[in-house]
């Protein structure tokens, strides 16, 4: 290949952590500067997310709050700090994955991101997810749950997997669905119910890296992705790391 033809590609897949890297501050710039719905007029910051370029795990919210409007940074208040303690739970850090939500600016009191505000904010998720290519998309709560795991109740398939539909952006990805942390901050149930299914996530990253593995191989090689990189699970292994 010469160098112009990778250029080239390079714009259509982010192919190395720098180009990935670069790509997704790309997306940051213009949603920091977006007007293209409602929300826009009462943000003090857009947040559009944040995390390691190279990450096989996407968590998505549902929309910043108070502290992450005030800092321009997702899951940075009271709900970020549990995140951080089920993170933490399994090992895993907050750097070595990527963090973003729904829709990018708060909703004036906190209220419900509203249909309209959740459409014009999906082609910046997409972006993402066709920048990050993630091998497991954790929805948090029920908006998210709604975009990954359409017709779904959280009640019924929290700490469940299911593929993540292409339309998302998402490619041979599976989506985890927990219930969001702020729902745990608010009932000690539904808080140890978050541990149970977040202890069950390094299993699914198994499993979604050994799907990968296989969708890949069934493709031609131009198309392949970048789970042909990952190494392929041994039998029994169920605690991968991320890095
Ligand atoms: N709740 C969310 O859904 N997202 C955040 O970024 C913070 C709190
Ligand atoms: Fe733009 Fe999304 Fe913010 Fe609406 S919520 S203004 S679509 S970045």
């Amino acid at each position: 290949m010469t160098a112009g033809e990778a250029t080239v590609e390079a714009t259509t897949t982010a192919t190395t952590t720098e180009q990935r890297q670069a790509a997704l501050e790309a997306i940051a710039a213009e949603v920091r500067g977006c007007t293209r719905c409602k929300l826009a007029t009462g943000r003090t910051n857009a947040v559009p997310g944040e995390g390691h370029p190279d990450t096989e795990v996407l968590f998505v919210g549902e929309g910043p709050g108070q502290t992450e409007d005030a800092q321009g940074r997702p899951f940075v208040g009271r709900a970020g700090e549990l995140l951080v303690r089920l993170l933490a739970s399994i090992g895993w850090r907050r750097q070595e994955v990527f963090i973003t939500n729904i829709v990018k600016c708060r909703p004036p009191g906190n209220r419900d991101p509203e249909p309209d505000e959740i459409a014009a904010c999906a082609p910046y998720l997409q972006r993402q997810l066709e920048v990050l290519d993630p091998a497991v998309v954790v929805t948090l709560g029920r908006f998210s749950m709604a975009h990954f795991r359409p017709g779904e109740r959280i009640t019924q398939i929290h700490g469940t997997r299911a593929p993540a539909p292409a339309a998302t952006g998402a490619r041979d990805a599976l989506a985890y669905a927990l219930f969001h942390p702020a729902a745990a901050l608010r009932s000690l149930d539904v808080e140890r119910q978050s541990y149970e299914d977040i202890a069950g996530l390094p299993r699914v990253l198994t499993e979604a890296r050994a799907r990968r593995v296989t969708a890949a191989r069934a493709r031609p090689a131009a198309d392949a992705t970048r789970a042909t990189t990952n190494p392929e699970p041994e039998p029994g292994d169920d605690a991968p790391t991320l890095f």
